[in-house]
């Protein structure tokens, strides 16, 4: 696998915090799935010297486009807001394992926080490709930063949403949410990303009702190339405890086995 130079066909600021870029990935050979993620260089020199990771947001599989979300953090992500239209933008991938749709599966959940928004709303996309219905419980700081929830909504997810703003995203509450949808919905797994805390949450409520879980991890990531064991975590392997490399044995991992510190 080689970086490729991807032409940006547009990257606009889509609300306080986050943007939104697509690029032209006609040049690409690999198929791309939902959970993987892509290292993208965010400057045209080495500053910042790493490539930052991140996950596919939308596949535009006849258009040969590709989408990225990402939320404004520091020096790499503000260097990649500065990226025009026209301009091209080195991109290495995909990488990593990608979430596995079942096809038993009819009725999926969706858990996300912040920018695990954007993870999960390409397997949204490849839910609704495959007919199967999902539920989705969006958890953000405020209203503004539920801009993927229409991306959702129009792959024909159901979507409720959670903020602290509204002291809505809390624990408990987000619990009697998905108690909820597991009342009223035929729901056979649950997919998340982006809060340890809320995956902690749906790791416990699968247990209790045997349902399988997937979670897509986003540790700090040096190499991305399973090299520099920058980003590695604990999973459970039997009664031992294994060390893994999220960007090569993940990001996209079984819930039940990973050891959410
Ligand atoms: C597999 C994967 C997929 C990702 N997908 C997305 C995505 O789709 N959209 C998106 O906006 N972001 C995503 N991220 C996170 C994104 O890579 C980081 O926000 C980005 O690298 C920050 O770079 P920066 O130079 O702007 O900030 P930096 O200066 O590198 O960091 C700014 C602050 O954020 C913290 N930080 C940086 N990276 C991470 C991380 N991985 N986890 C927790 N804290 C971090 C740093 O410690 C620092 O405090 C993903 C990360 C991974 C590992």
């Amino acid at each position: 696998m080689k970086p490729i130079q991807m032409k940006i066909c547009s990257n606009q600021q889509v609300s306080q915090r986050y943007w939104h870029m697509k690029v032209d990935a006609s040049e690409l050979t690999e198929p791309v799935m939902p959970g993987q993620f892509f290292q993208l260089r965010c400057g045209h020199d080495l500053n910042p010297f790493l490539r930052r990771p991140f996950s596919i947001y939308r596949i535009n599989r006849e258009e040969k486009t590709l989408e990225f979300l990402y939320l404004v953090k520091g020096a790499g992500t503000q260097r990649l807001t500065l990226m025009q239209a026209g301009d091209s933008v080195d991109v290495f991938g995909p990488l990593g394992t990608p979430f596995v749709l079942e096809d038993e599966w009819k009725t999926i959940l969706l858990l996300a926080r912040g920018v695990g928004i954007a993870t999960l709303a390409a397997l949204a996309q490849d839910a609704a490709e495959k007919g199967v219905q999902a539920v989705a419980i969006l958890s953000a700081r405020s209203r503004n930063d539920l801009l993927a929830a229409e991306t959702l909504q129009g792959f024909g997810a159901k979507v409720l949403f959670v903020t602290d703003e509204e002291q809505t995203s809390g624990v408990d509450s987000v619990r009697e949410q998905i108690e909820s949808l597991l009342a009223e919905h035929p729901i056979q797994a649950a997919f998340t990303c982006g809060s340890k805390r809320l995956s902690r949450l749906l790791q416990e409520i699968t247990a209790q009702h045997g349902i399988p879980g997937q979670i897509a991890l986003e540790e700090h990531m040096g190499c991305a190339m399973g090299v520099c064991f920058a980003c590695v975590c604990d999973v459970r392997d039997g009664e031992y405890l294994k060390t893994v490399r999220v960007c090569k044995e993940g990001p996209v991992f079984p819930l039940e086995k990973v050891v959410l510190g």
